[in-house]
């Protein structure tokens, strides 16, 4: 019972998959082709494979990912781009970086993705993109955000889908449910790697093209540049320890269906504990397994006494930071993004984690917030 507890298990994962790892690695020692080796090309295909996107393109990471779409779309100083300000900075920062405006939209209080009945407010004619993000593993609401970018002159959608890699919406994969779609393999993200890495997904030919090269600062064939582009390669020992984990992927993705599950059912009698809401019509893999509490830096410290990680994703919404106050413009108001971001809490979540662990944590949590 006093087995310390990890938020989120890498060690675990390495030790049951070490050797796929370690002969995935070997494998790019001994040919050493370290930039654009062949499991670059492999690994593409594999998850082109999965998501069914007609392309893959890796890059090298998953910020790098959003940039180079954005880039592709040609995003202009002046631009605006819609997107939640309850998401991780890089959301945003690939935006302001092309010296477009972040748009920011409330998001639904219960899923805490952008709320798609608030996007029609916030087009004007400069508008050049949405990124709606696919939050703690739930995918956003896709379809009704494509009808709306579709009835505005087809405004390209890019689905942030850093933390929902591996999730389904309406038996379709993230990652392919828009113009272009973005993950991260961070270490702690669903799909990891062991460093940097990230993917761009879409079924566009010449957006593909487009980000292939700018990918490799803009050119088109070596040393001839047609476009802007960046040093934006995922390399191929990244790719490698990707390829390590792919073959037990849909395994973890159950284990984490499973241990959602737990948490739900085991959470539903801690009265203080609000849950996130899960749409019947996709799943959510729980990249991170957030709920909303009351008091939170105190519930945070008793949490904390009796050994339980957490962390809060994310504390202050990007309307509010101050890097981005300025340079942002707010569309109605953005309430629920700020109540969101006073009351989440996530809890320990991995494929790796057993009922008796979570058993633990929830009546930590209970009595936390008793
Ligand atoms: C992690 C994350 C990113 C950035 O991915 P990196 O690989 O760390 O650059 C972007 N958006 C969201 C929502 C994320 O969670």
């Amino acid at each position: 019972m006093t087995d310390k507890i990890e938020f989120i298990d890498l060690k675990t994962q390495y030790a049951d998959l070490k050797q796929a790892i370690n002969s995935r690695i070997q494998r790019v020692l001994d040919h050493g082709q370290y930039i654009m080796g062949p499991e670059v090309v492999e690994l593409e295909q594999r998850l082109a494979t999965h998501t069914q996107a007609k392309h893959c393109i890796t890059v090298a990471s998953g910020t790098e990912a959003l940039l180079i779409s954005l880039m592709a779309l040609g995003v202009k100083p002046g631009d605006e781009v819609i997107t939640t300000a309850f998401t991780f900075v890089a959301t945003a920062e690939v935006i302001a970086l092309l010296g477009a405006v972040p748009v920011f939209v409330d998001i639904q209080p219960d899923t805490c993705n952008i709320d798609p009945t608030l996007i029609e407010a916030a087009i004007t004619p400069k508008t050049k993109a949405i990124i709606p993000v696919s939050l703690y593993g739930q995918v956003a609401d896709m379809d009704e955000i494509n009808a709306i970018a579709a009835k505005h002159g087809n405004i390209p959608v890019i689905e942030d889908a850093a933390q929902s890699f591996g999730a389904t919406y309406k038996g379709r994969k993230t990652c392919n449910l828009s113009t272009i779609g973005c993950t991260s393999f961070f270490p702690s993200k669903p799909l990891g790697c062991y460093g940097d890495g990230g993917a761009i997904f879409t079924n566009d030919d010449s957006l593909a093209k487009a980000m292939r090269e700018i990918r490799v600062h803009g050119q088109e064939r070596r040393y001839y540049h047609t476009r802007i582009g960046v040093g934006g390669r995922m390399d191929t020992l990244q790719c490698a320890v990707v390829l390590g984990k792919l073959d037990r992927f849909d395994w973890e993705i159950e284990q984490r269906l499973l241990a959602g599950e737990r948490y739900f059912k085991l959470l539903d009698s801690v009265s203080a504990v609000k849950q996130l809401a899960v749409r019947p019509d996709r799943n959510c893999i729980w990249g991170q397994f957030t709920i909303q509490i009351e008091n939170r830096e105190a519930v945070l410290e008793k949490l904390k006494a009796a050994g339980i990680p957490t962390a809060v994703h994310y504390p202050v919404p990007l309307h509010r930071q101050p890097a981005y106050q300025s340079l942002c413009r707010i569309s109605g108001n953005l309430v629920n993004a700020d109540a969101a971001a006073a009351r989440v809490v996530s809890l320990p979540m991995h494929p790796y984690i057993d009922a008796q662990t979570q058993e633990r944590i929830v009546k930590a949590v209970a009595e936390a917030t008793a």
